[in-house]
């Protein structure tokens, strides 16, 4: 490799959806970039489920009609609750900004990929198998060493630094600014796919099921042809009273819990080991500094409730690239510049946030099975369903305030018709 292609605009660590896009979006502003990642795609990855307002993404991206026909058209989220039987299913033409009116479920292997390979044709250096090891920042630029395929150690140049190494949080574990979020109380998620469930039918096929129970809720999500993603995210006190079980046996004991899941899965078959994860919901006290911005997992994450991961991934991503253009032409890189960024990231990360804190405290849980009988409530929870946070508009000072609480006062998960 010559010196000059050691040397870039920018250094992305880690080429998942907020990589990827991040590079793409330099690139169509005419920035060099070199994506590092330390896997070989196409790898598994879970967050099966987008959102509506992705489509903006895609668009820009150029990469809306392929989407169209690898994947299957979610156009809405349907939430059971295993206790009382309620359902009920958002349609995202429904939304109060109904301009994004479906999203896909991917298998994350080929969607992921289907983002890397975009960035490259759009002209950035994409290094699979290549582990970012160290990053140092100095007045004229940042130097990255990394660990390359055959396991031999590189030095690289570059303006700024993008860590997008999703939940590694490669600067943030660094810096010792990753802060978890208490509030949030599960702690565990098993996931297998399955293939010949019990899917709904006709249009509403791709929706997302989730499937809430007395120990956390469920995650159904159909990919385009036989097989099904399925998961469950479990609550603290259901997994510390079972500390020890195998994962499988983790998975069988909250299948066991919940009888609506039973249904959904009769008569179908495993098609890979069960798996978990755990330790999300933390947030770094800040997304940027001299030289350097974190995008995606990287920065914060959310518990995974509302599937909304990718979509902060890509939009902070695209915002991350204008931020870093604009600081090239400055030729200023201090961090206060970068502030701007995070005000961004944060807007929408704080609704997401609020609402999962609402769920985990309850006063949600209720209103998600039984917003029918509220109309606006139900337009606006739609909306956020949608993922349309990005774009002020009225109905998010309800959630910013907390109106489900007030909602939610008279409504009784025992007592209701059912909608679905
Ligand atoms: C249980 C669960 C369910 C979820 N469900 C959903 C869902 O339905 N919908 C949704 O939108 N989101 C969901 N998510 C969240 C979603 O997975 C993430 O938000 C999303 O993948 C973030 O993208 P990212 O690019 O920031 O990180 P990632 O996709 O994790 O990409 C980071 C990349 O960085 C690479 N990397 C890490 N360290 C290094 C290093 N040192 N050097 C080089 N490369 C490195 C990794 O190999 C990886 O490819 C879920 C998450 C969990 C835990």
């Amino acid at each position: 490799m010559t010196a000059e292609q050691n040397s870039f605009d920018v250094i992305v660590a880690g080429g998942g959806p907020a990589g990827s896009t991040t590079a793409s979006f330099l690139r169509m502003l005419g920035r060099s970039v070199v994506v590092l990642e330390k896997e070989r795609f196409p790898r598994f990855h879970l967050g099966e489920s987008l959102l509506p307002c992705g489509g903006e993404v895609w668009d820009e991206l150029g990469i809306s009609d392929e989407m169209k026909q690898r994947y299957i058209l979610k156009p809405g989220a349907r939430f059971i609750h295993n206790e009382s039987g309620l359902t009920q299913t958002y349609y995202f033409e429904e939304a109060i900004r109904p301009d994004h009116p479906f999203a896909y479920e991917v298998p994350r292997a080929d969607f992921d990929n289907l983002l890397l390979r975009r960035s490259e044709a759009l002209g950035a250096v994409v290094r699979e198998e290549t582990l970012v090891r160290d990053v140092h920042f100095d007045a004229d630029g940042v130097s990255v060493t990394l660990r390359d395929q055959d396991g031999q150690s590189e030095s690289l140049r570059a303006k700024m630094f993008v860590d997008a190494t999703g939940r590694d949080t490669f600067l943030g574990t660094r810096l010792g600014i990753k802060v978890s979020d208490e509030l949030v109380t599960t702690n565990l998620a098993c996931f297998t796919h399955y293939e010949h469930c019990n899917r709904q039918s006709g249009r509403d096929e791709g929706n997302i099921t989730i499937v809430l129970f007395d120990g956390g809720w469920w995650w159904f999500i159909p990919f385009k042809g036989t097989v099904t993603s399925v998961g469950c995210t479990l609550q603290k006190e259901f997994t510390v009273s079972r500390r020890g079980l195998s994962a499988e046996q983790m998975f069988m004991a909250a299948l066991q819990a919940t009888p609506v899941m039973q249904e959904l899965l009769r008569g179908a078959t495993r098609v890979r080991p069960v798996d978990t994860t755990g330790n999300w919901s933390y947030r770094c006290k800040q997304f940027y500094g001299e030289r350097f911005l974190l995008v995606g997992d990287s920065a914060a994450f959310i518990d995974p409730l509302f599937s909304t991961g990718v979509l902060m991934a890509v939009t902070c991503g695209k915002y991350a690239a204008h931020a870093i253009d604009e600081a090239i032409r400055a030729g200023d890189f201090s961090a206060e510049r970068f502030a701007s960024y995070q005000e961004q990231a944060l807007r929408g990360a704080d609704l997401f946030k609020g609402l999962v804190h609402e769920f985990y405290s309850r006063s949600l849980r209720p209103l998600l099975v039984r917003s029918a009988t509220h109309p606006a409530t139900c337009a606006a929870i739609t909306s956020a369903l949608a993922g349309d946070v990005y774009r002020p508009a009225m109905w998010q000072g309800l959630f910013r305030e907390g109106f489900s609480v007030r909602a939610v006062d008279s409504l009784d998960l025992n007592h209701s018709e059912t909608r679905s």
